[in-house]
């Protein structure tokens, strides 16, 4: 049974040769006289084909050749014709009238005037047997008996009026010769009359003959040629969904059986062509919605089925829904240190585990590299999703063997609920991803339940964003200068730049001072910490600079070098350009860096330092003691100064942990031949517990606050004047000795 399908309005036909008597079949059978019936332009099909034109015209030129060809040999017999009966009628009425009677005229002139008067006769002249002349009357014929055989026995007058015909014994039975002029001048109007009679009779015939061999050649040859080429035509504007028609009459002949061959073929095809498709349609499926690597669904797919999951069991029965976002904590480290092959297996390895921890209706995608989304309508044993939670991680526990090695995996996971925190597919899984962002801030190795103060969070945090892609065009970020004291001495070697960030509004004061530790982050995940990273040390070094040139004794600028800026911007290029333009001496410039930088791509952190380290520039690790403290790394590293973070300061008269941290960073500094530095001296106690330590030097609130430009020029000369006045005794005695 052959298929319909229905494209665009009308029925496809899709037959085996088996069902060519079915009435589906019969619909797209023409009828007999199809080719004659108008179409849509108004004529017959077999009126606009140009064979049909052709064979028409071949037909009827043909005829009408043959048929002219043979009116022009008629018209000449038909008046030979007509002569031929008026000599007959002259010969038999002179015949009668000759009379034989010994010394007499044959014709006597009475005879001859009933002859002129009652036939066609209008002159005879009559010769005796030897072609003497005996008699004439009315008008003399043209021609002559004569024994002579080239002497002509008829002869028409040029204009057509007259016929000369001579009469012999032989055709008079008779011993005379007569000439006689016989009246022919209707003999051209019945040729002519003849001739026309016998054009339209030629039309009328051309005419039939034509048409029926039109219809002859419409039904056997043209009809099933144009269905050919219909169907041809159809295969190749839609091959895979082509218009068959099939002729009238199903004939053994040539071209049905052309038909029927072309027919197989173009269906033959257009399966051909649907396979594929098909086929094709299938690989573009498993691309587009399965992972290749897992072979989960991806996160297209999850959402569809989310989306679906939600309208049947959400919305009609009533059901609760879960999202888990899972993701493994560290895997760029993992991927990093131990390859990308080892990498994928630990990820294919993850998926299979979640896939068998979880009930066999969950749904697991992986969404992005070491992201796993994973929903689960709940059933009332599941009532909790705490429970599934504690499957995963405790999947996650055992630890996973690859390339013989095995391997700790820790994740981190999201949840959203449906209905509970929304109804859209969309937001749901957003939901949950903004919750696992929650725990991956939060510690890792944990999980976050979505709520909508996380949502407040990321949408405050995105409208920073905004705000800070225009701070630098707009002016409103600045620096403030944080002074640094050599500890022993008193005196101040140096200063830390501090980035502030103005942010207006409608505040009666106009605005208000964003928190580093707000947007830092948010500068350093967009990338916008490049070009601003980029002006603070042009600012800087300028400014340094121009102080220097106001008379102002030199001191260090310590300017924060962001992560990011040190391995994504070009930062040995940008320092040497700031300091060309600049013209600052490089040993006044100090780059900050936190431990974080050395952990990412050893080998180019290294490389970096040491051609920032040939330009002259001094290099500090800040916050240290925070990080991933690798004591390895200081030794390879050019580093000149370690800057104890603050926590460890502040604590360290409370917390015996933090004020043995300290001093053995002091040590460890002092051992490797660094300076150190503290930060977050706030009172007198820090900075005699620093001084008993053997601390080099300080930075803190003790001193000032960081100030800004205007400010800050005021207390450098302000603390130099004091400093010289307390120390001049001194540096007089030091200058004597
Ligand atoms: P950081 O580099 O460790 O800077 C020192 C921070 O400690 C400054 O905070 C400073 O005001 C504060 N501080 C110094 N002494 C004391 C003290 O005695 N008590 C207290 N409570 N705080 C003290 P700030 O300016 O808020 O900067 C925070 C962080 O933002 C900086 O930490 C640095 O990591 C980052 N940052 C600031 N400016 C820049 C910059 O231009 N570029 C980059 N990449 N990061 C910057
Ligand atoms: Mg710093
Ligand atoms: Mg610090």
């Amino acid at each position: 049974m052959g298929d319909i399908l229905k494209v665009q309005g009308f029925t496809v036909l899709e037959t085996n040769p088996a069902d060519d008597d079915n009435e589906e079949t019969g619909s797209k059978r023409k009828s007999r006289w199809s080719f004659l019936a108008p179409d849509a332009t108004g004529s017959s099909p077999v009126w606009r084909s140009r064979i049909s034109w052709r064979i028409t015209l071949a037909v009827f030129g043909t005829i009408m050749i043959v048929q002219g060809a043979v009116l022009a040999f008629n018209v000449k017999s038909y008046e030979a014709d007509k002569l031929n009966d008026l000599s007959e009628l002259a010969r038999a009425a002179i015949t009668i009238s000759i009379s034989d009677t010994p010394g007499q005229s044959p014709i006597s002139n009475s005879i001859a005037k009933r002859l002129f008067a009652t036939t066609a006769v209008q002159g005879v002249a009559v010769y005796d047997n030897d072609f003497t002349p005996l008699t004439r009357y009315g008008k003399t014929p043209n021609v002559v008996p004569d024994a002579k055989p080239e002497t002509p026995s008829q002869l028409r007058s040029a204009d057509g009026l007259d016929y000369d015909v001579v009469f012999s014994p032989k055709n008079l039975s008779r011993p005379y010769h007569i000439a006689a002029r016989i009246d022919s001048s209707n003999v051209d109007g019945m040729v002519t009359k003849q001739i026309h009679q016998t054009l339209v009779i030629l039309l009328l015939l051309s005419g039939l003959v034509t048409s029926i061999m039109m219809l002859a050649l419409g039904a056997w040859l043209l009809e099933p040629i144009m269905i050919l080429r219909n169907n041809l035509l159809s295969a190749a504007r839609n091959p895979e969904k082509p218009e068959l028609q099939k002729p009238s009459v199903e004939s053994r002949d040539e071209i049905g059986v052309a038909i029927r061959i072309a027919n197989d073929l173009i269906r033959q095809n257009a399966n051909n062509l649907k396979r594929l498709r098909s086929q094709a349609e299938d690989k573009i499926h498993k691309l587009a919605y399965y992972d290749n690597l897992t072979g989960l669904p991806n996160r297209t797919y999850f959402l569809e089925k989310l989306d679906d999951t939600i309208r049947h069991k959400v919305v009609e029965e009533d059901r609760r829904l879960a999202v888990f976002s899972v993701d493994l904590d560290h895997f760029k480290d993992i991927n990093d240190t131990m390859g990308h092959e080892f990498g994928d297996k630990l990820l294919e390895a993850i998926g299979k585990r979640l896939v068998k921890c979880m009930p066999e209706d969950a749904m697991i995608s992986r969404a992005s590299a070491d992201e796993f989304t994973i929903m689960v309508v709940l059933k009332p044993e599941y009532a909790e999703s705490q429970m599934l939670i504690d499957r995963i991680f405790q999947a996650m526990g055992e630890p996973v063997s690859i390339l013989q090695e095995r391997f700790q995996v820790r994740v981190s996971i999201g949840v959203s609920h449906c209905p509970d925190d929304t109804m859209e597919a969309r937001q749901l899984l957003k939901n949950s991803d903004i919750a696992l962002n929650r725990a991956k801030e939060e510690g890792r190795d944990t999980v976050r339940f979505y709520s909508q103060d996380f949502d407040l969070a990321v949408q405050q945090r995105f409208q920073l964003l905004r705000d800070l892609r225009s701070a630098l065009d707009e002016n409103q970020l600045t620096l403030h200068y944080h002074p640094q004291f050599d500890l022993r001495t008193g005196q101040l070697i140096g200063a830390e730049v501090l980035l502030r960030w103005f942010l207006p509004d409608n505040s009666k004061d106009g605005g208000y001072y964003v928190s580093p530790a707000e947007f830092i982050p948010v500068a350093e995940q967009s990338g916008l910490i490049v070009p601003i990273g980029e002006w603070v040390l042009r600012t800087a070094c300028a400014q340094i600079k121009a102080w220097q040139e106001m008379g102002i004794p030199p001191f260090r600028v310590a300017v924060n070098i962001s992560g990011v800026q040190f391995h994504k911007a070009d930062i040995v290029a940008l320092t040497s350009d700031v300091l060309k333009t600049t013209k600052l001496d490089p040993k006044l410039l100090e780059l900050e860096v936190t431990e974080s930088v050395f952990m990412e791509n050893m080998q180019m952190t290294i490389d970096i330092l040491n051609q920032l380290h040939r330009l002259g520039v001094e290099l500090a690790v800040d916050d240290f003691g925070t990080g991933y403290s690798s004591l390895s790394y200081l030794r390879q590293f050019p580093i000149d100064r370690l800057k104890i973070d603050q926590s460890f300061i502040r604590n360290a008269l409370v917390n015996p942990d933090d004020r043995m941290i300290t001093k053995t960073i002091i040590n460890l500094g002092h051992s490797l031949n660094l300076k150190v530095i503290a930060e977050g001296v706030e009172t007198n106690d820090h900075e005699n517990f620093l001084k008993e330590e053997g601390c080099d030097e300080v930075q803190g609130f003790k001193y000032t606050k960081p100030l800004p430009v205007d400010k800050f020029r005021d207390y450098v000369v302000n603390y130099n004047r004091e400093w010289a006045k307390k120390n001049r005794p001194a540096l007089v005695d030091e200058k004597k000795a």
